[in-house]
């Protein structure tokens, strides 16, 4: 599908949707995650999802070490690390070609650049570069956990991102079920600006473990 579609898909899914068939935020052992991309596979058609997104970090490597392009629920994905105004934040892709060269640019040279979190830190992205590089792949360009994100305004930190390309923000998502995160912001306030910039609402359980969550 082209990311006119994939826009189209996106914009029709609600709250409900994240909350019992579509999770398009899931981790393998390609990055930090337990299962492997072929566990996965297995568990997304016991759930029946009605789509998934593998959102590995730095690293499109569960591509094409399974099987899982070949699932018809698949929306590509990729998660990459990236500083901004003092923060590490996370920009989710989706419907990436994973062969553009572009976007290959970005990807972690080794598994440490996609699962140990200190080497991570020493090699942090530009999210200006990445937004427009998810987009010369074709894809849309996510802003993952904003709650997370340390910063008195939550909303001029979406819009300078917004001005760069940003197409999206991930509203639904569980902080709760990750204790290592620290939530600065409420939901209330992600919606409200995902309303104001006319941004695509997507969510996901961010599941690293054996287990979808
Ligand atoms: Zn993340
Ligand atoms: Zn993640």
């Amino acid at each position: 599908m082209n990311r006119e579609e994939l826009k189209k898909i996106l914009q029709s899914l609600n709250e409900e949707d994240y909350k019992n068939n579509v999770d398009l935020h899931i981790h393998t052992n390609e990055s930090d995650g337990k299962m492997t991309p072929a566990e996965l596979i297995k568990q997304v058609n016991t759930r029946a999802l009605s789509f998934f997104s593998v959102t590995d970090h730095n690293t499109a490597n569960a591509y094409y070490s399974s099987n899982i392009l070949k699932e018809d629920t698949l929306i590509t994905g990729i998660e990459f690390d990236c500083l901004y105004k003092a923060n590490v934040i996370h920009i989710l892709g989706y419907g990436i070609d994973t062969d553009n060269e572009d976007l290959k640019s970005l990807y972690s040279k080794n598994k440490i650049g996609s699962s140990l979190l200190i080497y991570r830190m020493l090699t942090l992205r530009n999210p200006e570069e990445v937004i427009e590089k998810i987009k010369l792949a074709g894809g849309i360009a996510v802003l993952a956990h904003p709650c997370c994100y340390w910063t008195l305004s939550l909303d001029e930190f979406v819009r300078d991102l917004v001005e760069m390309g940003l197409d999206g923000i991930e509203v639904y998502y569980k902080y709760k079920r990750l204790r290592k995160f620290v939530k600065f912001h409420k939901k209330t306030t992600v919606e409200k600006i995902a309303d104001k910039y006319h941004l695509i609402k997507t969510g996901g359980t961010d599941s690293h473990g054996k287990k979808l969550l």
